[in-house]
């Protein structure tokens, strides 16, 4: 039986891997010019950072991590044993906790330093039910910059992330930009006490799932997919009604900025987005192009209690995450193909097995000189070196024959122009340039 890549996972064949490494290029351009640099942080780490970072509660955590165990655990915990705390490994789930774990780690941001711009890129796991635009590995592409609280960071890295779709060809047209403020922990828990009673109030239109979230965490109630639910939730409080001043001066000049750079969103009140971190301004980008509610490519927020929570100083952030195979769904909808993997320069074709080794040595002295040049391993026909080559989209064939051999010529044909030129063997090189 031939085995498979695990479900929900998929494989980034050649065309799609340099396609990939064309869209974090293109991330560490747009990121760069705002001052982020690179970082990267395990893929596994300690499962409490996780549930003290994200938050117990989540779906993220409570149902969707997948655990990392060495087989000598594993044996411990078959056998009724327990494993030390710094053993519970889970695979990231996503790229926010890492960083924050990092920069408190390492110091990053000392006490008076400027605020840390950092990004990263490299698959997350989650062990959804796999569908198109949801999968238990995906890549993701983020930035977070922690030690400033000014609203200036998150207009900045709001337009960053809109700038760096626009660069990869999403159109902006086909983006919607939604924007939100959570509150602090000095208006939210009223606010929260507030969508909790209205919950109550509506308890019988509710779905079971909600009236649980009522308890523990009201607010993700506006994230349930029932659409009786949804339309309970619509007449909810909205917590823009009930920021404290400083909340509300911060998402009136985070929304001016926006204003200023020409950037357009659209406030929803409703956008609580899924994990408990977040404060302030919250925001996400969507997309439509039947991907359902699979529909957004990237979001993210402020988050100035998380350092906190993994042990850190106070040190407020603001970052979001893409993701970039729903990047490529929205491009593929819009006519996208992915680039071609292979480059050919030059192809060198053989007429008989007597010019074997100088070919070698042609291909071998071009790759030397930074061209890529590609032969015939398998002894096939001149005819058939020629339809291989323009597989490749060769721009140059060098054909070499006893006759071309005997006079250190090989006859090099363009394979645009078709025209065709004999040319000395050491200046074939010189040629492809
Ligand atoms: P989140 O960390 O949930 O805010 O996700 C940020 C971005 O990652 C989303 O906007 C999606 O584009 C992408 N993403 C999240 N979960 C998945 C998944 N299971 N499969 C594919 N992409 C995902």
């Amino acid at each position: 039986m031939v085995i498979k890549a695990p479900e929900g996972t998929r494989d980034l064949l050649p065309n799609e891997a340099l396609f990939w490494e064309r869209f974090k290029r293109t991330a560490a351009d747009v990121f760069g010019r705002c001052g982020y640099v690179l970082i990267d942080t395990p893929i596994m780490e300690q499962t409490e950072l996780f549930v003290r970072g994200i938050g117990e509660a989540t779906d993220v955590v409570s149902k969707e991590m997948f655990t990392a165990i060495s087989g000598e655990n594993l044996k411990t915990l078959l056998e009724g044993g327990s494993i030390k705390a710094k053993s519970r490994l889970s695979l990231r789930p996503e790229g926010t906790a890492g960083v924050v774990r990092a920069v408190v780690q390492h110091d990053l941001v000392p006490l008076g330093a400027p605020p840390a711009k950092l990004m990263y890129a490299g698959p997350m796991f989650r062990a959804e039910r796999p569908q198109k635009g949801r999968q238990r590995q995906f890549n993701q592409i983020g930035i977070e910059c922690l030690g400033a609280d000014d609203p200036a960071v998150d207009a900045e890295a709001i337009i960053m992330c809109m700038r760096f779709f626009e660069a990869v060809g999403i159109p902006r047209a086909d983006m919607r930009l939604l924007l939100n403020s959570m509150g602090c922990e000095a208006c939210r828990p009223a606010y929260r006490e507030l969508v909790r009673s209205y919950m109550q109030q509506h308890a019988e239109q509710l779905c079971g799932t909600c009236m649980t979230r009522a308890e523990a965490n009201p607010l993700r109630a506006f994230d349930c997919k029932n659409e009786a639910c949804a339309a309970v939730m619509e007449d909810a409080p909205k917590i823009t009604d009930h920021l404290c001043d400083d909340c509300r001066a911060h998402y009136a000049r985070v929304k001016a900025l926006l204003d200023g750079a020409g950037v357009g969103y659209i406030e929803d009140a409703s956008l609580v987005r899924g994990l408990d971190y977040y404060t302030r301004t919250v925001f996400e980008v969507q997309v439509d192009n039947g991907m359902g509610s699979q529909n957004a490519i990237g979001g993210g927020g402020r988050y100035d209690k998380l350092a906190e929570e993994v042990g850190g100083r106070p040190t407020p952030g603001f970052g979001f995450a893409l993701g970039y195979e729903r990047c490529v769904l929205a491009l593929q909808a819009a006519g996208m193909e992915f680039p071609e993997a292979q480059r050919c320069d030059l192809f060198v074709a053989c007429v008989d097995d007597t010019t074997r080794t100088a070919a070698f040595e042609l291909a071998q002295a071009c790759r030397d000189a930074g061209f890529a040049c590609q032969m015939d391993y398998q002894q096939r026909s001149l005819k058939s070196q020629f339809k291989l080559a323009d597989k490749l989209h060769a721009r140059y064939v060098a054909v070499l024959g006893p006759e071309e051999l005997s006079c250190g010529v090989a006859k090099l044909r363009n394979m645009q122009s078709h025209e065709e030129q004999e040319t000395l063997l050491a200046e074939v090189a010189a040629r492809l340039a």
